[in-house]
């Protein structure tokens, strides 16, 4: 039996709380689970292996000596026992090359449950959706540009021309800038995509603190913003990219500066908590209304058209941030008052030394 990948890991879940809700006998919990095209594989509360439904098995007889997923399975599954849950990516090559995605849950009761999918066909349209995006944003970058210099010549000879033209020529300019920041955008999220973690350093939080605010305080300084952030050791380390890392942050900050009013002032606050530390861009500004949240970390979703396109925003800032979080093994949250402003946390592991 091949896995397929219609139906969602979390059902799984959902499928063993409502059997004990409804006491449903072992043997249909059983028999439902054997239904699912998801492996699972359910540990008891020491560690062992207690019960494999039948897309399980087979996978693991398929992939019998396959070392990577063996060493990958014991690990999740010791985590998971400790209350840390986690999704892996194996490729194995048998029966044709896969890529199975195994995410593991904690049990109520002391166990823990990895779910196995198959999610080679997901991963193969991605990069083929990717690398058109990377390609296209390629090619449109050298005419964009040489438009926004042509539009820059006629704008500089204006003494010449009428006023009109000269009106046309810097909007034609101000258009390609535009239009070139997209393009910047979305070829740094195809890389992030594409890419994942290029790089696994050492990143010190504070460094990526101290560039993510060097960057944003020319824009914040004419807007007479003031940009505090909590003092943070410098042995605080994440493992990852320091430069997807300095981006996600840049991006928030830049938000915090954009959508807040002159005058006012955005605060970088860092916490930990087990194994985690998050990086809050908290801000005061124009907040964003509750319906919206779920969505503004879309690609080119904004909630407002006008103020985004006024601000110089691309629609792919937080798209972006979401994307280097998830490589990271991190997320990213927003909580937000509509006129209070917003403030969006970064989780990220730290390195355990
Ligand atoms: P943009 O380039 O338009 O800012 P983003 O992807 O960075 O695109 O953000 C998506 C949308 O989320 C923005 O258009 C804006 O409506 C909203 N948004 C993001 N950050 C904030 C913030 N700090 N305060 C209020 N609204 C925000």
């Amino acid at each position: 039996m091949k896995l397929r990948r219609w139906q969602r890991a979390e059902t799984v879940t959902e499928t063993i709380a409502e059997a004990n809700a409804d006491h449903v006998s072992l043997t249909q919990m059983r028999t439902a689970l054997n239904a699912l095209p998801i492996g699972v594989v359910i540990y008891d509360a020491g560690g062992q292996e207690w019960w494999l439904n039948r897309a399980a098995h087979v996978v693991v007889d398929q992939q019998r000596g396959h070392a990577e997923l063996t060493r990958e399975m014991s690990s999740l599954s010791s985590k998971a026992l400790h209350g840390r849950t986690s999704t892996v990516l194996v490729n194995v090559d048998r029966p044709l090359g896969q890529t199975l995605e195994i995410r593991s849950v904690s049990l109520i009761n002391g166990g823990a449950l990895l779910m196995i999918e198959d999610v080679t066909e997901r991963i193969i349209t991605d990069r083929v959706r990717t690398d058109f995006v990377a390609n296209i944003s390629h090619e449109l970058k050298t005419p964009v540009g040489a438009l926004a210099l042509l539009a820059e010549t006629i704008a500089g000879e204006a003494d010449e021309l009428d006023s009109d033209v000269q009106r046309l020529a810097r909007h034609i300019v101000e258009e390609s800038h535009r239009v070139a920041r997209i393009i910047d955008d979305l070829l740094e999220l195809a890389k992030i995509e594409f890419d994942g973690i290029a790089t696994q350093e050492d990143v010190s939080v504070q460094a990526v603190l101290a560039d993510a605010v060097g960057r944003v305080n020319a824009v914040a300084v004419a807007s007479k913003i003031f940009i505090s952030s909590t003092e943070v050791d410098a042995d605080v380390v994440c493992q990852g990219d320091a430069r997807q890392l300095v981006s996600a942050v840049t991006n928030l900050c830049e938000n915090a500066v954009k959508y807040s009013n002159a005058g006012a002032e955005v605060h970088i606050g860092v916490a930990f908590e087990s194994g985690f530390v998050t990086i809050s861009v908290i801000d005061y500004g124009i907040g964003i209304e509750s319906e919206h949240l779920d969505r503004v970390f879309e690609r080119f979703y904004r909630v407002d058209q006008a103020r985004s396109r006024q601000t110089g925003g691309t629609g792919l800032g937080l798209a972006i941030v979401r994307h280097v979080a998830a490589n990271h093994g991190g997320e990213v949250n927003v909580v937000s008052t509509p006129g209070e402003g917003s403030t969006f946390s970064l989780r990220l592991p730290m390195k355990i030394r």
